[in-house]
């Protein structure tokens, strides 16, 4: 390989907002038969919005939305910062918090005015001995719309559920074509339900999915892909993904992503566009057959 023309496809691909951090991921791209793409903040914009409310018939739904949005203001997730904007938006006031606890993967617990409150997965619930069945059908039907929805407890006892969604980008669903009308197998992950992962990957084209993935899982599942001979790239742009975006033949960080993100991939693509990862199999392609 001829570190000039290396160089000159380099210098090519970063005038497209493709930045490769050295020349052997320019190298290695051409070789990748399958990208994961990360789903909140890749293939959606990642900035949710609170759409729905249903408290239960003991609670008035301000009582209910300052419990959970004050528990919910001590959290930095993305989804935790959709509720909260979506509560103040309604003029309700939020409330001390003790004993705030963030549970990975699952969601969050604290005391407010001296009630346990947990808001989260229904697994969460199920490990709190909290009974949900009353709401799954509610439950099933919002995320087959693809929103994730979130259920509370409080005192012990299911309270009620709040749903967001979060909008795809407008180019997600032809870059993503692209990438399959090249032969590229394209795989969804994602820490959120099977549900709600399977409606928004049906919109966007995507057959297959991997969800309900806690936050130190992704890397494990890149790693099942390559033990079957796959080249993996992962597309990612939050922390959770930084350890996939490691372990993957190559990395790919979404520029308007977390710093952790970027640090941990082989190349930003500057651009939240997903056609950057078809451009830069296309660039990788070129650059090799000219050095050949
Ligand atoms: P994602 O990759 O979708 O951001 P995470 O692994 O961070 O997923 O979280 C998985 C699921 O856990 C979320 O879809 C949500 O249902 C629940 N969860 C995580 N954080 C919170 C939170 N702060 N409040 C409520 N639910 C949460
Ligand atoms: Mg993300």
């Amino acid at each position: 390989a001829t570190p000039t023309s290396i160089m000159a496809g380099s210098g090519r691909a970063a005038e497209l907002g493709i930045l490769f951090k050295g020349g052997e991921y320019l190298e290695q791209t051409q070789h990748i038969n399958t990208v994961v793409l990360d789903k909140t903040g890749t293939v959606t914009k990642g900035k949710p919005e609170l759409t729905d409310v249903y408290a239960e018939e003991h609670i008035s739904e301000r009582l209910f939305l300052s419990f959970i949005g004050s528990v919910e203001k001590q959290s930095e997730h993305p989804l935790a910062q959709a509720i909260v904007r979506g509560i103040l938006e309604r003029g309700i006031e939020l409330r001390d918090v003790k004993e705030f606890e963030a549970i990975p993967g699952y969601g969050v617990k604290g005391i407010v005015n001296q009630k346990a409150v947990v808001v989260g997965t229904r697994q969460l619930m199920n490990q709190n001995n909290i009974d949900i069945t009353s709401i799954l059908n509610m439950m099933e039907e919002l995320e087959a719309n693809g929103k994730t929805t979130m259920l509370a407890s409080i005192n012990g006892q299911y309270a009620g559920l709040v749903a967001v969604s979060d909008t795809i980008k407008e180019t997600s669903k032809k870059a993503i074509k692209r990438l399959q009308e090249m032969n590229i197998e394209v795989i969804m992950m994602t820490g959120d339900n099977e549900r709600t992962a399977k409606a928004i990957a049906a919109q966007v084209g995507i057959g297959q999915t991997i969800a309900e993935v806690l936050p130190e899982g992704k890397a494990e599942e890149v790693k099942k892909l390559q033990s079957t001979g796959k080249k993996v790239a992962m597309v990612g742009d939050g922390i959770n993904d930084a350890p996939a975006l490691a372990v993957a033949d190559i990395g790919m960080a979404i520029g308007t992503g977390t710093d952790v993100a970027m640090e941990a991939a082989d190349i930003t693509l500057i651009r939240g566009d997903l056609n950057s990862i078809a451009d830069a199999i296309i660039m990788s392609h070129k650059t090799m057959i000219n050095i050949k």
